[in-house]
Protein backbone atom coordinates (compact mmCIF):
# COMPACT_ATOMS: atom_id res chain seq x y z
CA UNK A 1 0.00 0.00 0.00
CA UNK A 2 1.09 3.64 -0.73
CA UNK A 3 1.12 6.56 1.58
CA UNK A 4 -0.39 9.82 0.34
CA UNK A 5 -0.51 13.13 0.68
CA UNK A 6 -3.80 14.96 0.51
CA UNK A 7 -3.41 18.94 0.13
CA UNK A 8 -6.12 21.38 0.61
CA UNK A 9 -6.11 24.26 -2.38
CA UNK A 10 -7.17 27.53 -1.83
CA UNK A 11 -4.17 29.03 0.37
CA UNK A 12 -2.34 25.74 0.16
CA UNK A 13 -1.53 25.66 -3.67
CA UNK A 14 -3.20 28.91 -4.74
CA UNK A 15 -3.53 32.23 -3.16
CA UNK A 16 -6.76 33.60 -2.06
CA UNK A 17 -7.86 36.56 -4.31
CA UNK A 18 -6.94 40.00 -3.88
CA UNK A 19 -10.36 42.12 -2.37
CA UNK A 20 -12.23 43.06 0.01
CA UNK A 21 -13.45 39.44 1.25
CA UNK A 22 -10.92 37.47 2.54
CA UNK A 23 -10.10 33.79 1.97
CA UNK A 24 -11.75 34.09 -1.48
CA UNK A 25 -10.87 31.40 -4.18
CA UNK A 26 -9.57 32.67 -7.52
CA UNK A 27 -12.86 32.43 -10.12
CA UNK A 28 -10.49 33.08 -13.37
CA UNK A 29 -7.18 31.60 -14.87
CA UNK A 30 -5.74 34.84 -14.53
CA UNK A 31 -6.76 34.77 -10.56
CA UNK A 32 -4.92 31.47 -10.43
CA UNK A 33 -1.57 32.01 -8.72
CA UNK A 34 0.55 29.62 -7.05
CA UNK A 35 1.53 30.05 -3.40
CA UNK A 36 5.17 30.25 -3.13
CA UNK A 37 7.25 27.25 -2.04
CA UNK A 38 4.72 24.86 -3.27
CA UNK A 39 6.51 23.26 -6.11
CA UNK A 40 9.76 22.35 -4.33
CA UNK A 41 7.14 21.08 -0.96
CA UNK A 42 5.46 18.70 -3.82
CA UNK A 43 8.56 17.78 -5.57
CA UNK A 44 10.21 16.42 -1.77
CA UNK A 45 7.46 14.82 -1.29
CA UNK A 46 7.31 13.04 -4.68
CA UNK A 47 10.85 11.99 -4.45
CA UNK A 48 10.26 10.94 -0.98
CA UNK A 49 7.83 8.46 -2.90
CA UNK A 50 4.20 9.69 -1.54
CA UNK A 51 1.48 10.46 -3.58
CA UNK A 52 0.19 13.75 -4.07
CA UNK A 53 -3.90 14.27 -4.37
CA UNK A 54 -5.72 17.57 -4.31
CA UNK A 55 -9.15 17.46 -2.54
CA UNK A 56 -11.05 21.09 -2.93
CA UNK A 57 -14.67 22.60 -1.67
CA UNK A 58 -15.65 24.75 -4.97
CA UNK A 59 -19.59 25.91 -3.80
CA UNK A 60 -19.25 28.43 -6.45
CA UNK A 61 -19.53 25.60 -9.15
CA UNK A 62 -23.31 25.28 -7.59
CA UNK A 63 -23.76 28.70 -6.79
CA UNK A 64 -23.03 29.67 -10.13
CA UNK A 65 -20.16 31.92 -9.35
CA UNK A 66 -17.51 29.53 -10.55
CA UNK A 67 -17.63 27.98 -14.51
CA UNK A 68 -16.79 24.32 -14.80
CA UNK A 69 -14.84 25.04 -17.61
CA UNK A 70 -12.77 27.75 -16.01
CA UNK A 71 -12.10 25.34 -13.34
CA UNK A 72 -10.87 22.72 -15.83
CA UNK A 73 -8.89 25.47 -17.21
CA UNK A 74 -6.93 26.28 -13.40
CA UNK A 75 -6.46 22.65 -12.43
CA UNK A 76 -4.73 21.90 -16.62
CA UNK A 77 -2.18 25.06 -15.20
CA UNK A 78 -1.90 24.00 -11.81
CA UNK A 79 -1.48 20.12 -13.07
CA UNK A 80 1.28 21.37 -15.68
CA UNK A 81 3.17 22.82 -12.96
CA UNK A 82 3.25 20.75 -10.33
CA UNK A 83 3.70 16.97 -9.69
CA UNK A 84 0.15 15.67 -8.76
CA UNK A 85 -1.72 12.32 -8.98
CA UNK A 86 -4.80 13.67 -8.55
CA UNK A 87 -7.76 16.00 -8.31
CA UNK A 88 -11.22 15.71 -6.76
CA UNK A 89 -13.95 18.25 -6.17
CA UNK A 90 -16.76 18.71 -4.14
CA UNK A 91 -18.97 21.02 -6.16
CA UNK A 92 -22.03 21.16 -3.63
CA UNK A 93 -23.41 24.28 -1.92
CA UNK A 94 -22.17 24.32 1.83
CA UNK A 95 -26.21 23.83 2.93
CA UNK A 96 -25.82 20.64 0.41
CA UNK A 97 -25.62 17.07 2.88
CA UNK A 98 -23.32 15.36 0.25
CA UNK A 99 -20.68 12.80 1.99
CA UNK A 100 -18.09 14.69 0.08
CA UNK A 101 -17.93 18.43 2.00
CA UNK A 102 -14.95 18.20 4.54
CA UNK A 103 -14.71 17.81 7.31
CA UNK A 104 -16.92 14.83 5.62
CA UNK A 105 -14.57 12.17 4.21
CA UNK A 106 -16.38 11.04 0.58
CA UNK A 107 -13.13 12.58 -1.57
CA UNK A 108 -10.50 10.96 0.75
CA UNK A 109 -12.06 7.85 1.04
CA UNK A 110 -12.56 7.69 -3.00
CA UNK A 111 -8.85 8.34 -3.09
CA UNK A 112 -8.00 5.95 -0.73
CA UNK A 113 -10.04 2.92 -2.70
CA UNK A 114 -8.61 3.82 -5.94
CA UNK A 115 -5.56 3.92 -5.31
CA UNK A 116 -5.41 1.34 -2.23
CA UNK A 117 -3.69 4.24 0.34
CA UNK A 118 -2.51 3.33 3.22
CA UNK A 119 -4.33 5.46 5.09
CA UNK A 120 -2.39 5.57 8.36
CA UNK A 121 0.46 6.26 7.05
CA UNK A 122 -1.04 9.29 5.21
CA UNK A 123 -0.68 13.17 5.39
CA UNK A 124 -3.24 16.09 5.27
CA UNK A 125 -2.14 19.69 4.43
CA UNK A 126 -4.36 22.70 4.98
CA UNK A 127 -4.80 25.93 6.13
CA UNK A 128 -8.41 25.03 7.58
CA UNK A 129 -9.92 23.19 10.12
CA UNK A 130 -12.53 20.92 8.40
CA UNK A 131 -9.11 19.43 6.61
CA UNK A 132 -7.53 18.74 9.99
CA UNK A 133 -11.00 17.06 11.30
CA UNK A 134 -11.45 14.91 8.29
CA UNK A 135 -7.84 14.07 9.26
CA UNK A 136 -8.84 12.90 12.36
CA UNK A 137 -11.39 10.80 11.50
CA UNK A 138 -9.57 8.83 8.81
CA UNK A 139 -6.87 8.68 10.81
CA UNK A 140 -4.21 10.20 8.76
CA UNK A 141 -1.25 13.12 10.25
CA UNK A 142 -2.13 16.33 9.46
CA UNK A 143 0.35 19.06 9.38
CA UNK A 144 -1.29 22.05 9.26
CA UNK A 145 -0.30 25.96 7.69
CA UNK A 146 -0.78 28.46 10.71
CA UNK A 147 -3.89 30.27 9.32
CA UNK A 148 -7.01 31.98 11.16
CA UNK A 149 -9.57 29.10 9.40
CA UNK A 150 -7.79 26.37 11.82
CA UNK A 151 -10.36 26.83 14.70
CA UNK A 152 -10.15 24.97 17.87
CA UNK A 153 -10.07 21.23 16.57
CA UNK A 154 -7.79 18.63 17.27
CA UNK A 155 -4.36 18.66 14.75
CA UNK A 156 -0.95 16.43 14.61
CA UNK A 157 1.64 19.32 13.90
CA UNK A 158 0.65 23.12 13.28
CA UNK A 159 4.17 24.89 11.31
CA UNK A 160 4.73 28.34 9.63
CA UNK A 161 5.59 27.52 6.53
CA UNK A 162 5.30 25.36 3.16
CA UNK A 163 9.17 24.63 3.70
CA UNK A 164 8.58 23.79 7.34
CA UNK A 165 5.64 21.36 6.54
CA UNK A 166 8.08 19.49 3.17
CA UNK A 167 10.44 18.56 5.75
CA UNK A 168 8.36 17.70 8.85
CA UNK A 169 6.51 15.16 6.25
CA UNK A 170 9.97 13.84 4.81
CA UNK A 171 11.29 13.53 7.89
CA UNK A 172 8.30 11.56 9.75
CA UNK A 173 7.65 9.42 6.39
CA UNK A 174 11.29 7.90 6.07
CA UNK A 175 11.17 7.50 10.10
CA UNK A 176 7.76 5.46 9.23
CA UNK A 177 9.58 3.33 6.60
CA UNK A 178 12.49 2.71 8.74
CA UNK A 179 9.53 1.38 11.48
CA UNK A 180 7.67 -0.91 8.80
CA UNK A 181 11.35 -2.44 7.48
CA UNK A 182 12.14 -3.09 11.42
ZN1 LIG B 1 -20.05 17.69 -2.02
Amino acid sequence: MKSAVFFERDGVINAYTQGTEPHRSPESVEAFTLCKGIASLMKTLKEAGLLVFVTTHQPGLAQGSLDRRELERMHLVMKAKLPIDDVLICPHEPSDPCPCAKPRTGLFKELEHQYRLDMDHSFVVSDKWQDAAAAHTLGCISVMLQSPLLGKVQRDYTLESLEAIGEKIAYLHANQSELMLA
